[in-house]
């Protein structure tokens, strides 16, 4: 029997990707439901070409466009509410979370509520809300496998040895494209100098995240929360050729570490097929022509959101869900050329800082924190 297989984000960076390590495995999943937020057209193309049973988009005015497209009839799902729709009325194996940002938390709760094997991308849900969707998989028995390439790499040193003999994880970061700059430079850097990304091709928001180094504070806390480890069990380290993907450090001194290709292929497919290896497209790592790995302490003067990452992970309640959202704000006015490069982290922090903290927030407080913080960014920046 094949598994079942929907695609939440399939027209994004990682959703593409998937939907080509799914090509190579026909014989053994079938991707039965493809949804997304916007991109009518290409989803159009997606769906005549993978023909699953059911199809969703979230823009309401996107319906015509979808559904004069089809070369078929799938169930076809619209409005905000389309891709919770999707998880609740298709029958699925597998899910693939890969929604950017706090919007995909919805969809990612509602799987993880039906249980069964969740295929994480979107670390943002997992940032915002971990307090409650790590429990809820436990009683659900839903799996969660992470798809970002650290944490995949984590989980999969993490097989060396038991839990109870960690003593730290090590989550490397590329440093991205202003690593070597003076705080100076980074005054004057542009939207499209965060998007020249050294060693990943990947979307527009996760790359200018990287520039400033809130990815890793993102990743910070999704490790904390995805393999419950303390604050201090969990360090960055800058390592620019993006070919250790992380390591796990056990209380012997052994450390492991997971190396390939920077290609996101790689983690996805391991988080469908987990815990099979199958021949994958990415392409193979030559330490050859590499030649030589380095590894450099962070800056967190420099790149203050590293120092928010580890303030979120220990601090957790309404924090996560604060940092997102201002950062998510904070991004979209830099690249609408409103703020500055340097005011996404200062900015965030200022959220941080002024925010009415909850310790253990429910879901519904969470959601009122991300609105809060929001209005907060975009109702004043350069306050
Ligand atoms: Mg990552």
């Amino acid at each position: 029997m094949k598994k079942k297989v929907i695609v939440l984000g399939s027209t994004g960076s990682i959703g593409r990707n998937a939907l080509e390590v799914l090509r190579g495995l026909e014989s053994d999943f079938e991707v039965v439901g493809l949804a997304a937020g916007s991109k009518a057209a290409e989803l159009v193309e997606q769906t005549n070409l993978i023909r699953p049973s059911a199809v969703a988009i979230a823009q309401t005015d996107q319906l015509q466009e979808i559904t004069s497209g089809l070369d078929y009839s799938p169930v076809v799902l619209n409005g905000p509410d389309a891709l919770v729709r999707l998880v609740e009325e298709v029958e699925w194996d597998c899910a693939i979370c890969a929604v950017v940002g706090a919007g995909g938390l919805a969809a990612t709760l509602r799987a993880v509520e039906r249980g069964g094997r969740i295929a994480l991308a979107n670390k943002e849900a997992m940032v915002v809300a971990g307090a409650i969707l790590m429990p809820l998989a436990k009683r659900t028995g839903a799996e969660i496998l992470p798809i970002d390439s650290e944490h995949s790499a984590v989980f999969q040193a993490l097989q060396a040895g038991k839990r109870s003999e960690v003593r730290r994880v090590i989550l490397t970061a590329s440093g991205g494209p202003f690593r070597t700059f003076s705080e100076e430079q980074m005054d004057y850097v542009t939207f499209k100098d965060a998007l020249r990304h050294p060693t990943w091709n990947m979307g527009p928001k996760i790359t200018v995240d990287s520039a400033t180094m809130m990815n890793k504070a993102l990743e910070i806390i999704e490790a904390r929360w995805l393999f419950d480890l303390r604050t201090d069990q969990i360090d960055v380290l800058i390592h620019p050729e993006s070919i250790v993907h992380s390591l796990v450090e056990f209380r012997d001194g052994s450390v492991m570490a997971q190396m390939g290709s920077p290609d996101m292929r790689t983690p996805i497919q391991y988080a469908l097929t987990y815990p099979d290896r199958l021949p994958c497209p990415s392409a193979r790592l030559d330490l050859f022509a590499t030649g030589r790995l380095s590894f450099h302490p962070p800056d967190s003067t420099r790149f203050p959101a590293l120092r928010l990452g580890h303030e979120v992970a220990s601090r957790g309640g309404t924090t996560g869900a604060v940092l997102n959202a201002a950062n998510e704000s904070a991004v979209e006015l830099f690249r609408q050329g409103a703020i500055g490069f340097r005011d996404i982290a200062r900015i965030t922090e200022k959220a941080l800082l002024e925010h009415d903290y909850i310790a253990a927030p429910t879901l519904t407080e969470l959601l009122a924190a991300d609105r809060w913080a929001r209005n907060e960014v975009t109702r004043c920046p350069a306050c």
